[in-house]
């Protein structure tokens, strides 16, 4: 096995994990063996494993410690269920290409979903993935089915590794009743610009006030860079979005969510507000999650206090606290008001 090059990477750089393991039928697949000739170049360590879901003797001392070492871990094997779950209500299906990732955003609900395999897994058999998503296209025709590519994971901050997006972006271009959606929190979009993309995927970038992205948003890329990586998106002619999630009531909200709107107005091309859409999601938690984000981020600022909170029923079981009515409106009213003060023709999809 070869040593970890000495560099050290700056925030800005794309992911890099320590360690990598390999499911050894992914390197039947070129996108397998691209993977391993790179982290044979980069002098990465690496095993083998017998299944993607099953990385049992991962290092670390500590729980904690294991769940960091996770999160720069790498593993890259062969997406066996080719069954999409539905992903309501940005999309109708969830397209699998990754799960997991290098983020550390403290209110991230893969902390929950993913339970005990926090590691990055990400899916060789791109083309068995997109014939799937061809036959859940062809069911529904003539209606328009729209595949969420970020439900597990976030596929931009992954994609300098694996390409996936591009591939996926590519096969969608060609599908008449096809549509791909993802959102990031990352900037590494330039492998995308030059692609067809027929107008059929809409990027969504991820956006907050500067006060929720500097204490809860570790491990991302800056607002700057996000900013910027949309104005690129949006020159490439892509349907453009934006996700302010999660809305979080914090002292001086109003001035962090204004100033927030007014620099995506400044900074993006003039014509970007048409067809521009935007998705508002308050922050949210499940007592499951209160409890693995304490456990995992101890020192977080992050307000999870149930009695400032309302109950709201969750359909399998679980009920999430949420803010009350009061709040929740003047939250939605207030972003907003300032959505189209700065863009009249933009869509607000939902609040939630
Ligand atoms: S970037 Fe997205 S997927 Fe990654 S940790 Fe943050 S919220 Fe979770």
């Amino acid at each position: 096995m070869l040593e970890r090059p000495a560099a050290k990477k700056s925030v800005h750089e794309s992911f890099i994990p320590e360690l990598v393991y390999f499911e050894p039928s992914a390197l039947d697949y070129p996108k397998g063996q691209q993977i391993m000739e790179w982290v044979k170049s980069l002098g990465i360590p690496y095993r083998m494993t017998t299944s993607h879901n099953r990385i049992t003797n991962l290092p670390g001392e500590s729980e904690l410690e294991q769940y960091k070492i996770a999160k720069r871990t790498l593993v890259v094997g062969i997406r066996k269920t080719l069954k999409f779950d539905t992903s309501k209500p940005s999309a109708e299906y969830a397209i699998p290409i990754a799960t997991g990732c290098m983020g550390h955003c403290h209110y991230c609900y893969l902390q929950t979903t993913l339970g005990a395999k926090p590691y990055i897994r990400v899916y060789v058999n791109t083309d068995e993935i997109m014939q799937a998503a061809k036959g859940y296209i062809d069911e529904r025709i003539p209606e328009i089915t729209r595949f969420e590519a970020a439900c597990t994971s976030d596929p931009v901050g992954l994609e300098p590794i694996t390409g996936s997006l591009r591939e996926l972006i590519t096969f969608m271009a060609d599908q008449e009743y096809g549509r791909l959606r993802f959102v990031t929190k990352f900037h590494y979009v330039d492998s995308l610009l030059d692609i067809k993309h027929n107008g059929h995927t809409r990027v969504r970038f991820s956006v907050n006030a500067k006060y929720v992205i500097k204490n809860f948003e570790p491990s991302t890329s800056r607002f700057e860079d996000r900013i910027e990586a949309a104005a690129k998106i949006a020159r490439a002619g892509y349907p453009l979005g934006f996700i302010i999630a999660p809305i979080i009531w914090h002292e001086g909200w109003q001035e962090g969510y204004a100033e927030l709107l007014s620099s995506l107005a400044a900074s993006l091309p003039k014509d970007a507000s048409s067809g521009l859409t935007f998705e508002l999601i308050q922050h949210r938690f499940t007592k499951t999650a209160k409890n693995v984000i304490e456990k995992r981020y101890p020192r977080t600022k992050l307000e999870m206090d149930i009695e400032k909170r309302k109950y709201k029923w969750g359909r399998w079981g679980q009920g999430k606290y949420v803010y009350p009515d009061e709040q929740a409106e003047a939250l939605r009213m207030f972003i907003s008001e300032r959505i189209f003060e700065h863009f009249e023709d933009a869509k607000i999809e939902y609040f939630t």
